[in-house]
């Protein structure tokens, strides 16, 4: 088709506000933002027709990078406000850190994500875009991001804001469309954005919808209600933004005159979609509705189930709205708890790991029967390295085509005795760490040093300084092994004070350290995003996780650590539950019992770090019979745990994911 008509059918199919002014070098001659516009012509007529089972995805936060994945261009120069700013280091070598900073050079990954929940509602939208589903998303533009982390001795965490440049950052566009959210006593009116998130070989796209209420329309505290991802000052503001999300997202789904069979609630934030939509139906067809409902759980953390004051939802919601809300979600103590909620009104439940399943069943017993579990995966095109896709690509005539199908993944097992495989793996590795370390460089990391990594969200559960919980015995074992080094990063949660002591804790324990920097070298690398998340789990030698179990629904670093072949230390917990058996590294501590939901107040610090250090001594002392000061042992049992991670990363992939959310959950081919 010629570019210009192909243009005017993309401008007939979504509408571009500004587009004169502001988007036309952008979008043109075939191009959207530098990647081809074709697929999403594509993508948005078969959305609007109704042949396909298509499907809605409502989520409050998406991790999505555009610093390595869906690279868009454009014509016009990027606002400073998004680019990746100077990042602080705060180490046991205290005179870099008050030196040096360090800096990613990238673009900022869009800033409407937390943690892992939307990483893993990222790494969805990629994959749907990889099987060409005719999907669409939903989530909230936050206009100011969630916070950006400064790290300080003596003080902790420092949230700042995050402005960033909505109109500057590639691949974002508003839209004509407005849509309107009906309450008790006032409308909320909403601005769409849309962005597009490519297949990995460009050939189709999903397109991701943001609602924003920083419109004129709106007073001005309603201008604000998108903001800040997961405010928490008050219920009312976080009714709101779970309002804006489901009631928001469904007005949307009107708006565009899209065709949906199947709404997807990622978490139970999005449950009011199943409201909006169900305004008006009889109670026959309220039950049909929920059919075309699914719903994700992801945390077997009880706090992590919003609850919400009856009297709050009366204020807001419209008398119809608000009947069903009490009649379906209604807990113990006059609240209102979305789990249940979500649980009523979805035909299908599922839990993220066969261990939260478990743990669900407890919670839920009434339920049982209807919950299910996908485990989590992880993105494989996103989350590998360079050089171990080249490495897949070398050995193509073993693995076939591991871009379309990462599950081939466990023929490296039949790789393990091919010397030059295991060399290549070797290479890879160290090739990437060394680009670490020369990251690094001010801080003088070793690249033939023992390296284990702590990065994730800072949660209670998480056990962020479990490492650190008895320094003079983690020196013992550096000083008897060889030299370790520890990286850290991760976000509280800036209204967690709990969260904000472990960071204190962490800070101070580095700070008090003192001349132990040649054997024992401990870094924390401020606000932890995608794109260093990336860097880290390719670069390390072990991928420490030590959350209390049972409170890890699943968690996705370790599987982005395994496509790297980066061997794992950890609990057994979510996802290691189901891959404890695959030789991929060290497991220890606390196991949760059949019947147990956890308690969440005992941490077994003491008892789990004592399990920690014998294990880190057993790794370090593997360690170096096999990298000794470069010398490599190629046979060495440290090479064929690096070999079990690769093969491991068949199982814990989207692809894999998403081939069952397909067939168990939503009924499709
Ligand atoms: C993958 C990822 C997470 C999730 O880590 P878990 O270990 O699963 O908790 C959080 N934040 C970022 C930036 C990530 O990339």
């Amino acid at each position: 088709m010629n570019n210009n008509k192909q243009l005017e059918e993309f401008l007939s199919l979504v509408k571009v506000e500004n587009f004169e002014e502001r988007y036309k070098e952008d979008i043109s001659e075939g191009l959207y933002f530098g990647l081809p516009l074709q697929p999403i012509i594509e993508a948005e007529k078969r959305l609007i027709s109704s042949q396909d089972r298509n499907i809605a995805y409502f989520s409050m936060e998406y991790g999505l990078a555009t610093s390595f994945y869906n690279l868009f261009s454009s014509s016009h120069p990027i606002s400073e406000s998004n680019k990746s700013q100077d990042h602080e280091v705060c180490s046991n070598y205290t005179l870099a850190d008050y030196f040096f900073t360090i800096n990613t050079n990238s673009i900022v990954d869009l800033p409407i994500y937390s943690g892992g929940l939307g990483v893993l509602a990222g790494d969805t939208v990629k994959t749907m875009a990889d099987y060409k589903l005719p999907a669409v998303c939903f989530g909230v533009l936050w206009n100011s991001g969630y916070f950006r982390q400064r790290l300080w001795f003596k003080y902790g965490q420092f949230p700042e804001a995050m402005p960033w440049d909505l109109k500057s950052y590639p691949g974002l566009i508003p839209l004509k469309n407005r849509v309107k959210i009906s309450l008790k006593s006032e409308d909320i009116y909403l601005r769409l954005w849309k962005y597009y998130v490519y297949s990995y070989d460009k050939s189709y796209a999903v397109p991701l919808i943001l609602l924003d209420s920083n419109l004129e329309e709106n007073g001005e505290k309603n201008r604000h209600l998108t903001d800040q991802l997961y405010r928490s000052e008050s219920g009312w503001i976080k009714i709101m933004q779970r309002l804006i999300l489901g009631m928001g997202g469904v007005s949307a789904l009107r708006e565009l005159d899209y065709k949906i069979d199947l709404h997807h609630l990622n978490e139970g934030h999005a449950v009011f979609a199943y409201v909006e939509k169900a305004r008006g139906l009889s109670p026959e067809q309220r039950e049909e509705l929920k059919k075309h409902f699914a719903y994700t759980c992801h945390t077997p953390v009880d706090a992590g189930h919003d609850r919400f004051s009856v009297q709050e939802l009366y204020s807001i919601l419209n008398p119809e709205d608000f009947e069903l809300v009490d009649a379906n979600g209604k807990d113990k103590g006059n609240l209102v708890n979305l789990t249940l909620l979500a649980m009523n009104v979805s035909g299908h439940i599922n839990a993220v790991s066969k261990a939260h399943q478990k743990v669900m069943h407890l919670q839920f017993p009434k339920y049982m029967e209807r919950i299910q579990f996908v485990t989590n995966g992880v993105h494989h095109h996103t989350w590998t390295s360079e050089r171990f896709k080249a490495i897949s690509e070398k050995f193509k005539p073993v693995f076939g085509d591991i871009k379309a199908n990462p599950m081939a993944l466990i023929k490296a097992q039949q790789l393990s005795t091919n010397p030059e495989f295991r060399q290549a793996v070797w290479k890879a590795h160290q090739e990437n760490k060394s680009e670490f370390c020369n990251f690094l460089e001010k801080w003088k990391l070793d690249k033939d040093a023992f390296t284990v990594c702590w990065a994730r969200r800072i949660a209670a559960y998480k056990r962020p300084s479990l490492i650190l919980q008895d320094i003079e015995r983690l020196v013992d074992v550096a000083k008897r092994c060889g030299p370790i080094q520890v990286i850290f990063a991760g976000k509280a949660h800036p209204k967690d004070n709990l969260g904000f002591t472990y960071i204190n804790q962490i800070l101070e324990k580095v700070d008090g350290m003192t001349g132990v920097y040649d054997y024992l070298k401990i870094i924390l690398l401020e606000n932890y995003d995608i794109t260093l998340a990336k860097t880290l789990v390719s670069s390390v030698d072990v991928w420490l996780n030590n959350p209390l179990p049972p409170f890890e629904a699943s968690g996705t670093s370790g599987m982005k650590a395994i496509l790297n072949a980066v061997v794992q230390m950890s609990t057994v917990d979510g996802w290691v539950a189901e891959a404890q058996d695959m030789e991929i590294g060290k497991f220890f501590g606390y196991r949760s019992k059949e019947d147990e939901l956890g308690h969440e107040l005992n941490l077994r610090l003491k008892e789990d770090s004592d399990e920690l250090y014998s294990g880190l001594e057993e790794l370090v002392t593997l360690y170096y019979k096999t990298n000794n000061k470069g010398t490599v042992d190629l046979n060495s049992k440290w090479i064929d745990m690096m070999i079990n991670c690769i093969a491991c990363g068949s199982r814990f992939n989207t692809y894999r994911m998403l081939d069952q959310y397909k067939s168990q959950i939503w009924g499709i081919a």
